[in-house]
């Protein structure tokens, strides 16, 4: 977020003057007084709030008089309120581009009201690179105009060095291979020459000459097969360390950073990019050191040979090289676009598969083909335009490349007619010239391949690079974890500048159960993120037996963690394997007890396979419930100190409700315990019941306590008992269960707590 605009040199000069003090933020806005668009900054200084309009300085507050800030969201718009002395001044007025920046500003100036000023930094967020201004390569922040590319190949030359001794045998394998083929136009000539043009030359000797031409057919054959192999085995090397290099950064990742993702465009990282950069280095990489030495001996041969022809052969490079430099920058932007369309495409199909189930249930599959095709559509044209143009314009800078040839062909044909040259050695000079015509081809390709690599690789490194958001070096491995847990002045936003949980303080004993309750978007799952510790707090901290939550080994703590969600994800394998995941060493006896507190045992064993059936992707061939109890087992398995249920028994019926009801008191016994649950009745037996209402602490008590207080909490039973009235009258029956069986935020369900 940029939060230090450049002001300009004039207004900078008119802050000075004014002595308002040093510009320490500085966000623009869109909206004057008047209600039209015009351009102005606001500004905090070390001493003064600053409104800027349209070029002059305007309302000017002393920080030290604040008493109340708001970013006031408004439809498509906003506005910065900012109290001074019991008088509310408008300070900016801005559209919605602006909100984020302002939101931030709000923070920053409630920090100086609340006397706890700190830096916030000013960082670019934009699209666009900041030297050339051209956009970043999708979803990076890559220019693939300033990249540093030299610096880029160094890096991948380091990663490839673990095998280096296999690149040594296969540029030796190369050289050997180079210098078989200088001999090869020697061996024709004289073969020519000798045997066949020389009336003195015998069968014996032609003999001789093609067993030496076979041989050294086959030994660059054998060579070339060697080499092959030893090169897949070193780019095969790369691409697996690579991909294991990302993948373990990727789950180092804190869920911050990964819910910013696109697993299209991660996968794409981790399969295609490494995959191009290991044929990169098996094809092109190695090869060029191969093609360098072949060039220059080739043309050395040449011009020791006949300097005027080896000029010939050269004589249309220039123009060439001129068409190639043209075209560069055109044939990268058709290859960027094509790679732009491939990854919306698979960033597409990602989305509909994740989404199969939405699109059944909708019966939306003509929707999902035609999204699909859509894309794929845009793929097919792209790449198909890209193949004519690459298949009309190197075929025709190949015969361009090749047309000194027929200057060669010409000058020493004449030469051989005249009686200066033999027709061996315009054999073998023209061989000579088709090595070096072949090489020349090879490094026009080369700013192709190099464009290529040098993307996949920046895409590669950039997730390397990325700071990890596990501080391993701060955690120590903690005593014991009896479950005793203290919130102080806890504040946490996804995005800094909002915070979503305020000054939250709350001390939970050891062994409590503690309920959340609050309306939808209150901050309950929020909560329990920071408990499980997916996300940091931004202030404050959370103890865990006296220790801050930070300072505790991550494994340690979350072995002492257990948790049911609402939509438990089973991973593909046995039944076993999925209650073993948070504890791989538990025996069978161990599963076997965790699924009995579960109340699962007895439908495992009615399965076909028992705990070894297999519960394929996703789990789907359980059902919600059975789904849910087995993520109990899994809780409860590693016997841990700390409990989190968010809405546990949502999403099944009323009778499995009740058989998993009976599981999590088992299961909540002795262990401090955190519960969400829209249904109300289903924490009537919480040891207290947190109210949250915009990330705040509303209400603290138990149940009855919270009702006679009849504020927030009271009010969300009333409704809960309202609805299911209506349900009840409705149905002339039991109570009305929601589509799917779920219930909405204090919506009906079961029955409501008396
Ligand atoms: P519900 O009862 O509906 O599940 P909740 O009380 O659990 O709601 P949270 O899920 O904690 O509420 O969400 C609190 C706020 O944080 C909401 O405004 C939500 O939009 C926002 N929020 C939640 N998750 C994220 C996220 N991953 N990134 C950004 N904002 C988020």
């Amino acid at each position: 977020m940029i939060l230090l605009c450049d002001l300009g040199k004039v207004i900078e000069e008119k802050i000075e003057k004014a002595s308002l003090g040093d510009v320490m933020y500085a966000v623009p806005f869109d909206i004057d007084e008047k209600g039209m668009f015009s351009e102005n900054y606001f500004a905090v200084t070390d001493k003064y709030l600053v409104s800027i309009r349209n070029g002059e300085i305007g309302l000017v507050l002393p920080k030290g008089k604040i008493e109340k800030v708001k970013a006031v969201e408004l439809v498509g718009a906003g506005r910065l309120e900012v109290t001074v002395e019991s008088v509310c001044h408008v300070v900016a007025k801005y559209t919605a581009e602006y909100m984020p920046q302002f939101a931030y500003i709000e923070r920053i100036v409630q920090e100086i009201i609340d006397g706890e000023e700190r830096v916030h930094e000013s960082f670019d967020e934009s699209k666009r690179c900041p030297n050339c201004g051209r956009n970043y390569l999708r979803n990076t922040r890559i220019c693939p105009n300033c990249s540093d590319k030299l610096g880029m190949f160094k890096r991948l030359a380091r990663l490839a060095l673990p095998c280096k001794n296999l690149y040594i045998i296969i540029l030796v394998l190369f050289w050997l291979n180079s210098a078989v083929m200088l001999i090869s136009p020697e061996i024709q000539k004289r073969m020519i020459d000798d045997a066949i043009k020389n009336p003195e030359g015998t069968i014996l000797t032609l003999i001789f000459f093609v067993i030496l031409t076979a041989l050294c057919n086959m030994s660059t054959t054998l060579i070339g097969i060697f080499r092959r192999i030893a090169s897949v085995k070193a780019s095969n090397r790369l691409v697996k360390d690579m991909r294991k290099e990302v993948y373990t950064k990727l789950q180092g990742m804190g869920i911050g950073k990964l819910e910013g993702k696109k697993t299209g465009d991660m996968m794409q990282r981790i399969n295609r990019d490494t995959m191009r950069i290991g044929h990169f280095i098996q094809n092109i990489g190695i090869m060029a050191a191969n093609e360098i030495v072949l060039f220059v001996s080739v043309a050395v041969v040449l011009f020791a040979y006949n300097y005027k022809m080896a000029l010939l052969i050269l004589l249309p490079i220039p123009l060439v090289m001129m068409i190639v430099n043209k075209i560069r920058s055109e044939v990268r932007r058709r290859y960027h676009t094509q790679w732009r369309k491939m990854d919306k495409m698979t960033s597409k199909l990602n989305d509909i598969l994740n989404g199969m189930r939405v699109v059944k249930a909708f019966g939306r599959e003509a929707w999902a083909i035609e999204q699909f095709s859509d894309v794929a559509v845009e793929v097919r044209e792209q790449s198909i335009d890209n193949d004519r143009y690459s298949g009309t314009i190197w075929p025709v800078i190949r015969f361009l490349i090749g047309f000194g040839s027929y200057f060669v062909l010409l000058y020493g044909g004449n030469l051989v007619v005249g009686g200066d040259m033999s027709l061996g050695q315009l054999t073998q000079f023209s061989t000579y010239a088709g090595y070096l015509y072949n090489r020349l081809d090879w490094f026009a390709m080369l700013p192709r391949h190099l464009s290529e690599a040098a993307t996949s690789a920046q895409r590669v490194f950039e997730i390397l690079d990325e700071e990890s958001d596990c501080n391993e070096s701060e955690e120590k491995p903690c005593p014991e974890i009896r479950g005793d847990i203290v919130f102080k002045d806890v504040t946490f936003g996804y995005k800094s500048y909002r915070s979503v949980i305020k000054n939250f303080s709350l001390h939970v004993k050891e062994g409590e159960m503690i309920g959340l309750v609050g309306h939808s978007g209150a901050g309950k799952s929020t909560l329990i993120n920071l408990l499980m510790r997916l996300y940091d707090v931004d202030d404050g901290a959370i103890e865990i037996n006296g220790i801050n939550l930070k300072e505790i080994d991550r494994a340690y703590y979350k072995h002492n963690l257990g948790i049911v969600l609402q939509e438990s994800y089973l991973f593909a394998g046995s039944i076993l394997s999925n209650i073993c995941y948070a504890k791989p060493d538990a025996t069978v006896d161990d599963v076997i007890r965790a699924a009995k507190i579960a109340n699962a045992h007895d439908f495992i064993m009615r399965l076909p396979n028992g705990y070894d059936t297999y519960v394929g992707e996703k789990g789907y061939r359980l059902s919600g419930g059975e789904r849910q109890r087995i993520a109990i087992a899994r809780a409860v398995i590693s016997d841990p100190k700390i409990l989190i249920l968010d809405e546990a028994t949502a999403s099944v019926d009323t009778e499995t409700e009740a058989q998993i009801q009976e599981a999590l008191t088992r299961l909540v016994k002795g262990r401090t315990t955190f519960a969400i649950a829209h249904r109300l009745s289903t924490l009537k037996n919480t040891n207290r019941l947190v109210v949250l209402e915009e990330g705040r602490i509303a209400e603290v008590g138990t149940h009855k306590e919270l009702m006679e207080r009849d504020g927030i909490y009271a009010g969300l039973v009333k409704a809960q008992r309202t609805m299911n009235a209506m349900n009840f009258n409705a149905d002339e029956g039991g109570p009305r269960r929601g589509p799917g069986g779920r219930r909405g935020p204090g919506g009906p369900g079961g029955p409501p707590p008396r």
